[in-house]
């Protein structure tokens, strides 16, 4: 009786709660899905659901490749036409259409022809010298903007034929949240789903919050680390990303809307918030702000917390960020913002 005491004991921890992990290659990444559970079968289950999600989103949402529902809404954009698509993609359009507009257009996914032009419509590091000014002067004269766009329910019709969607600073953020949500409906509610160090988590890791590394943006490891709760999403932009380079010049992947040329003052932005697209679009409309400008955009998109490291390395915070990230590194220069209110 006593030893088959023991062995059920002993059983009974195997099948405890641990650590399991299954990498899937979708979205042109890797996503990494871990989940802190007793149940291995059900985590299989519902990352094979995982992954087919990703792969509808992927063919559907691609800006250019294939011939999905956004590569033919740019086409009708193109022709002047009015498209009825999908309500999911409808959906993920608003969204984007109020955080650009929240973001004075900073964010501005309506600008494909421009990244198109600087050649980021590639799966290959584009090379070769940057596109002609007169160019960019025209695309930019072109001025497409999400404002232009209408919605009469799930038709969208453009007033400019320069709209061209590209939903690459966005979509990521707006298909974790999704991700987490999906594991949750599963049965798996202790995750966290991690697309190249931009992450969303639920629940916790057992009797702990589940805690993670943000990469330096211009040095080797880990710049710091922090807690994550409860369907928070931690999105960071980074210039050192993607990257055009030619006669030792590198021309970074984000693009300012004003001028049509890549942003150069900014290395890194990192956003916290429960909305993982709100936290994507605005950590690459925080990129495009820039130490100067920064505060006042995460004031008009409602973020509260903010991690800027610029290209000297100096690092600056939110005050509701620098309260809860912890510093793995020496850093020279830590501005904590007097302009944004801590816990606001
Ligand atoms: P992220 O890493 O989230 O900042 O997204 C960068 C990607 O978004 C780029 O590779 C472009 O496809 C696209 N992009 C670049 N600049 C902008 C911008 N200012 N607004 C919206 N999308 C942009
Ligand atoms: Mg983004």
């Amino acid at each position: 009786m006593l030893i088959f005491v023991v062995l059920i004991g002993i059983a009974g921890c195997e099948r405890g709660p641990r650590d399991h992990q299954q990498t899937l290659l979708v979205f042109g990444t890797l996503l990494d899905v871990k989940a802190y559970t007793d149940n291995p079968v059900e985590f299989d289950t519902a990352v094979k659901g995982l992954e087919r999600t990703f792969q509808d989103m992927h063919r559907e949402w691609h800006a250019w490749k294939g011939d999905g529902e956004l590569v033919r809404l740019n086409r009708a954009i193109g022709r002047g036409d009015a498209i009825t698509v999908s309500p999911e993609l409808v959906e993920l359009l608003l969204r984007a259409k109020q955080y650009a507009e929240q973001s004075g257009h900073l964010f501005n996914p309506a600008i494909g022809g421009l990244i198109a032009e600087w050649g980021f419509h590639s799966d290959e590091p584009p090379g070769g010298p940057p596109p002609d000014g007169n160019r960019i002067a025209s695309l930019i004269e072109a001025a497409p903007s999400m404002a232009q766009l209408t919605f009469e329910q799930n038709r969208i019709l453009s007033s400019n034929r320069a709209v061209a969607l590209d939903l690459g600073a966005f979509a990521k953020g707006y298909a974790l949240n999704m991700a987490i949500r999906q594991l949750k409906r599963s049965g798996i509610a202790h995750a966290i789903v991690n697309a190249g160090g931009d992450l969303c988590v639920s629940g916790r890791h057992g009797d702990r919050p589940w805690t993670i590394g943000i990469r330096h943006p211009l040095a080797e490891g880990v710049i710091a680390s922090v807690k994550v709760s409860d369907g928070e999403c931690v999105l960071t932009s980074g210039n050192y990303e993607r990257y055009r380079e030619y006669e030792g010049i590198r021309y970074a992947h984000i693009l300012d809307p004003r001028t049509g040329y890549p942003v150069e003052h900014v290395a890194s932005a990192t956003v916290i918030s429960m909305d993982g697209g709100l936290a994507d679009a605005a950590a690459t409309a925080l990129s495009v702000a820039g130490p100067g400008q920064w505060e006042n955009i995460a004031v008009q998109m409602g973020i509260n917390e903010v991690m800027l490291v610029d290209e000297n390395g100096d690092v600056h915070l939110s005050p509701s960020m620098r309260d809860r990230i912890e510093f793995q590194q020496h850093i020279d220069r830590v501005i904590v913002s007097p302009r944004l209110n801590a816990g606001s």
